[in-house]
């Protein structure tokens, strides 16, 4: 299969730049576990992909080098960070591509640009050279045209590695057998609280669509409550800053990546390294997360945010002892316009409202197509699953796409 990865996986004597200045020139000695198992099996390595810098941000503006178009309607957003990887796909420029989601990077571009985008449970695929952003909440996962494919890739990328000690030590059944066993008896959690104010009309519309298509199909719904996920936003942006600004504390001109020497001594050296190597939105995140990790501050920001977290976690864990899958949209609208959310980075945080707690509790998500708005923008489903349960997740969602057939719907360039 002809692959794309996102430009974040460290491929061998291929350019890997996370879209930064910081690393425009940096060429990795090794490739991600992520990237290795793929050739290991075949795949032919097309390219690198797109995506906002070090993977923040929800609309792949934030990339240093250009801006990715959707294939849908170029004048909007292909979402992000994985932009590049949803909208190749689209595209039709490579046959599946890699991305990684770390609050949903994979699954809201999926969804923005009409594609299936897999975040496999924290620790089922390998971290090891995939570039860190916040690394308790990172995962790789694929991007393809339909859910068979999502299947088989996941095939391939998941299992233990022990370059990466995250990675969990369990045995990874064979996702594409079980797709056609259907979902009667199946139990689809509805969680009210994301089916809120400002859910666009359409993007609801099609969502119930797609609960009843799984009810005709065989499939049980059963209300559920997630409490907590009102906290969720707040709580990921003081973890996923505090970890960002622990671990982008190693590009300071030394040791890889860009150096500026101004001659103004080390300490210069690094400030004017630091200064042009990253972008604004780099910036904000990293003094977040110094600032709330910073002494005096740090229990009432990441200790009270880790402990909200817990609770979080806890909510899907009462939730999935009713249920084996819970269904919600994606992304409260559809693909916005280019330059719409860039000046206002809370309104763009807020547009990853349904996807963050899935990473916070670690937990597997994916997005498949579920129809269009009125202006011709696909619309994206999600569907949660229980810790390690990829398989259900992967079945419940065959069924739903055979049955409605959005994926064989291309857009037209
Ligand atoms: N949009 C979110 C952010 O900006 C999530 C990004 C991601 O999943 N990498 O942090």
């Amino acid at each position: 299969m002809p692959i794309a990865i996102k430009d974040i996986f460290c491929t061998r004597g291929v350019k890997t730049t996370c879209s930064s200045r910081m690393l425009a020139n940096f060429v990795p000695p090794y490739d991600s576990t992520v990237v290795k198992r793929l050739k290991d099996a075949g795949a032919v390595i097309l390219g690198k992909l797109n995506m906002d810098e070090f993977a923040m941000g929800s609309s792949t503006e934030n990339s240093a080098f250009f801006k990715t178009l959707n294939p849908w309607d170029t004048s909007c957003v292909p979402g992000g960070s994985s932009g590049g990887s949803a909208a190749a796909v689209a595209a039709g420029l490579c046959a599946a591509s890699i991305g990684t989601d770390t609050g949903g990077s994979i699954r809201q571009p999926a969804s923005f640009c009409g594609v299936v985008g897999l975040k496999p449970t924290y620790g089922r695929v390998s971290r090891y050279g995939m570039i860190a952003f916040a690394s308790s909440l990172d995962q790789g996962g694929p991007i393809t045209k339909d859910v068979t494919d999502a299947a088989m890739l996941l095939n391939v990328m998941a299992g233990s590695d022990p370059l990466d000690s995250t990675s969990v030590d369990a045995p990874v059944p064979d996702y594409a057998r079980g797709l056609k066993d259907g979902v009667k008896g199946l139990k689809i959690g509805i969680p009210k609280e994301y089916f809120i104010e400002g859910l666009d009309r359409e993007v609801e519309g099609a969502v119930n669509g797609a609960i009843d298509a799984l009810k005709a199909s065989g499939a049980e719904t059963v209300g559920v409550s997630l409490p907590h996920t009102e906290y969720a936003v707040g709580v990921y942006y003081l973890v996923a800053t505090a970890e960002a600004s622990s671990n982008l504390a190693r590009y300071d001109g030394v040791k890889y990546g860009l150096r500026v020497d101004n001659a103004a001594g080390l300490l210069g050296m690094y400030r004017a390294t630091r200064d042009r190597g990253f972008g604004a939105e780099v910036k904000r995140r990293i003094m977040l997360g110094t600032y709330s990790l910073s002494a005096g501050y740090y229990d009432a920001y990441y200790k009270k945010a880790s402990e909200v977290r817990t609770l979080v976690k806890r909510d899907f864990d009462e939730a999935f002892k009713k249920c084996d899958v819970i269904l919600t949209p994606t992304s409260p609208t559809a693909a916005f316009r280019l330059g719409e959310k860039v000046a206002d980075p809370l309104t763009m945080y807020l547009s990853d409202i349904f996807t963050i707690s899935c990473n916070l509790a670690g937990i597997p998500g994916m997005s498949l197509p579920c129809g269009f708005t009125s202006k011709g923008l696909p619309i994206g489903l999600q569907l949660l699953g229980r810790p390690m349960d990829e398989a259900t997740l992967l079945r419940a969602a065959y069924t739903y796409e055979q049955g409605a057939g959005w994926h064989k719907k291309r857009p037209a360039l």
